[in-house]
């Protein structure tokens, strides 16, 4: 009986797997790079990246990366460059305008009916290009304040009737606290559905556990998930057990990606990415031109090469696995969609 008691404390408090693999992410630019067998010729450009952003890269999407390439489309994501010190014209803190709007509890209330919340800071992976690099989440995060000033700021707007959880990575939070903030927005008559913007399903798919979809299905607000794929080579055979399990509770997938030099800059692999997408069960959503941060203008694609590869896409594929090609420009009521779809000039 102590025996049987001591082991179910144990597992009790032990922390679900998701969180020891979000802990054991590589930080350390030379660990990156010998994983990878990648030269200590990329330290010096890694290092003066990572003192601007720090490095951040779960083992098991290290492991979806070629040995040995680096040029590897996963690995440019995330890998901390020299490239990132430079300044480019137009490429600034906060390209968003985010504190031109944010509320108090973390709250970004830019389109009607719907409102995001800052959930968090944190992320499980530090993507090169975030448009929220410099974001001063410490100033203004939801979490610290337990969630009572975000739904307090949500009650107050009857206008609301769409929550998107946002970050950072949402899903970085522990289940306990995240069940708590949906049941709280459960509790505000007008709300109906609940979005959460997530990479983790991609860069950590151990994250879609049944702590998740304890709260996630059990909620009456409907579930939507937007994750997060730049690339087809991110979809693996684990990411894809996750996003079967998130469809078999009922969460609508869809999918957004970010336009990268680089990275995803050709037809091929925008139509690979949809395709293997849609054959995962999500849908894709928006194609972002890049938000233009500090840091990250070696990233940049324009608007007419970016048309271009729309109208590619559109020659290959089914209309509904076009993306729809956008940008956030601070100060309009939605995204701002680019027309691609006539002549080239
Ligand atoms: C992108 C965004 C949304 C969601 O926009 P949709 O077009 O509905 O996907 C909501 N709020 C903010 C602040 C956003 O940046
Ligand atoms: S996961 Fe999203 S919020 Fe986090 S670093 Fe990547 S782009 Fe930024």
């Amino acid at each position: 009986m102590v025996n049987a008691q001591a082991a179910s404390t144990t597992t009790r408090s032990e922390p679900p797997a998701w969180q020891r693999a979000l802990a054991d992410a590589i930080r350390d630019p030379r660990e990156l790079l010998d994983t990878l067998a990648l030269p200590h010729t990329l330290l010096d450009g890694a290092r003066t990246g990572a003192a601007l952003f720090p490095l951040r890269v779960p083992r098991g999407y290290a492991a979806r990366m070629r040995r040995g390439d680096p040029d590897d489309p996963l690995l440019r994501q995330v890998l901390p460059v020299a490239a990132e010190a430079r300044s480019t014209p137009g490429f600034v803190d906060d390209p968003v305008g985010d504190l031109d709007v944010v509320r108090p509890g973390g709250i970004l209330h830019k389109y009607r009916g719907r409102a995001l919340i800052v959930a968090t800071g944190a992320c499980a992976v530090n993507c090169r290009y975030c448009f929220r690099r410099a974001f001063p989440y410490s100033e203004h995060q939801a979490a610290p304040h337990q969630w009572r000033e975000a739904l307090d700021t949500l009650r107050g707007d009857p206008s609301i009737e769409e929550v998107i959880l946002s970050g950072g990575d949402p899903l970085s939070l522990s289940d306990r606290r995240l069940a708590a903030l949906a049941e709280g927005l459960a509790g505000i008559g007008r709300v109906r559905r609940l979005r959460v913007h997530t990479r983790l399903p991609v860069v950590l798919p151990e994250r879609v556990d049944d702590g998740l979809l304890d709260w996630l299905a059990g909620t009456r607000l409907a579930p939507v998930m937007v994750i997060h794929a730049n690339h087809p080579a991110e979809l693996d055979g684990d990411v894809a057990a996750a996003l079967a399990r998130l469809r078999e509770n009922g969460v609508t997938l869809l999918n957004q990606t970010v336009l990268l030099r680089g990275v995803n800059d050709a037809v091929a692999t925008l139509a690979a990415l949809s395709e293997r997408l849609f054959e995962q069960g999500v849908m894709p959503y928006y194609l972002h031109l890049l938000d233009p941060v500090r840091g990250a203008g070696h990233f940049d694609v324009d608007e007419r090469e970016a048309a271009g590869l729309m109208r590619g896409l559109a020659d290959r594929l089914p209309g509904y696995l076009v993306p729809r090609l956008v940008r956030e420009v601070p100060g309009r009521s939605a995204k701002t969609h680019i027309a691609w779809d006539t002549a080239p000039p």
